[in-house]
């Protein structure tokens, strides 16, 4: 291996081990794919994808901030891709169920009904059986 790319690929290593594994512009991809496939579009399209090292005890949260949804996933897990849309999938039926959060719950029962849809649709098929074909 030539010296140039030896620093290439420590370079690579230190910037994901900066900001993690987690890849917001395919997350971001995936957003848009899981909406026309399973949301009929209802899911808005400016949603942003970020991802943050917090010492929180959450795996992502979904905010509504300047007029629109962001949804900040915790890199300090490491989740891997296919944990990740799963996360993503949870984070998407909060933003369609976003107006029936109360104080006391966050995850209502809208919230579940989406998730529930999700899974009898198949949406997690391709996730859970992917290589094993
Ligand atoms: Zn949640």
């Amino acid at each position: 291996m030539k010296k140039h790319a030896i620093f290439a690929v420590l370079g690579l290593f230190l910037v994901s081990s900066m900001w993690g594994n987690t890849n917001c512009k395919s997350l971001r991809r995936l957003y848009d794919i899981d909406n026309e496939e399973y949301f009929a579009g209802r899911l808005p399209k400016d949603t942003e994808i970020r991802a943050v090292k917090t010492k929180e005890d959450v795996l992502a949260q979904t905010s509504y901030e300047n007029n629109h949804f962001i949804i900040t996933y915790n890199t300090q897990y490491n989740m891997g891709q296919d944990h990740e849309h799963l996360v993503l999938y949870h984070e998407e039926c909060h933003i369609v169920t976003w107006q029936s959060n109360t104080e006391s719950t966050q995850h209502p029962k809208e919230w579940k009904n989406c998730m529930r849809r999700l899974k009898i649709i198949g949406a997690f098929d391709n996730i859970l059986f992917e290589d094993f074909r």
